[in-house]
């Protein structure tokens, strides 16, 4: 039996959610989670007994929406999936490391063979990277929260990086940016609040997360 799952880290112990829907094979479980990559973090196989006993990742860059680049590495704090080229300059866990960490067999799905629109992924500058890494010491800043907003209404590219940065930051930091936090929560572009609004009501999502960081729901 395959569920999907939902991964966020609480003072720095990883907290697994399982959805209810179960299916009865990986390809269908990954099929569904990837009309909703921002609300899930994985497929979970479970054993008879309701046990979960691997993580099954998707096999694509998570970063950004456009890029598809096989994913190779997990961001440590946010556990998105994350290509070579994403992951540049950011804290990263090897799938085997993220095993470790989880104390779960983790590995990544086989790649997807659809054809993707590579030229537009590899031509495109990984803003959503930029932007998770910016994040912490620039949200205070009413010019780059607004440049963000741009980004964020011209393309879906930059949520991901919006939904990492804010997922990385500690209990601390939010603490201390919350004003900040909730005033980009205001400018944010009107489909991407409702957004994230709507995502508060699966806490442990990347995008439930972020929302109420942002002091949205
Ligand atoms: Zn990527």
């Amino acid at each position: 039996m395959f569920r999907l799952i939902q991964l966020h880290t609480d003072a720095g112990v990883p907290r697994i959610g399982v959805d209810a829907d179960g299916y009865v094979s990986a390809r269908a479980a990954l099929a569904r989670y990837r009309t909703a990559p921002a609300t899930f973090f994985a497929v979970g196989r479970f054993d008879h007994e309701g046990t979960l006993t691997e993580v099954i990742l998707d096999p694509a860059c998570g970063l950004d929406g456009a890029c598809q680049r096989p994913a190779a590495v997990i961001h440590a704090k946010t556990f998105q999936r994350l290509c070579e080229n994403c992951a540049a300059g950011l804290d990263v866990l090897t799938v085997p490391q993220l095993a470790r960490r989880l104390g779960i067999a983790c590995r990544l799905a086989p790649p997807v063979t659809t054809h993707r629109r590579n030229t537009i992924g590899t031509m495109r500058s990984p803003s959503g990277n930029r932007i998770a890494r910016e994040f912490p010491d620039h949200v205070h800043d009413p010019a780059w929260r607004q440049e963000l907003c741009g980004e964020l209404s011209q393309s879906p590219t930059a949520l991901n990086g919006l939904l990492i940065g804010a997922g990385a930051l500690s209990h601390r930091q939010v603490l201390d940016l919350y004003p900040a936090l909730c005033a980009l929560g205001e400018e944010l572009p009107t489909g991407v609040r409702n957004d994230l609004s709507r995502a508060t009501a699966r806490p442990l999502s990347p995008a439930g997360v972020a929302g109420l960081r942002l002091g949205l729901g």
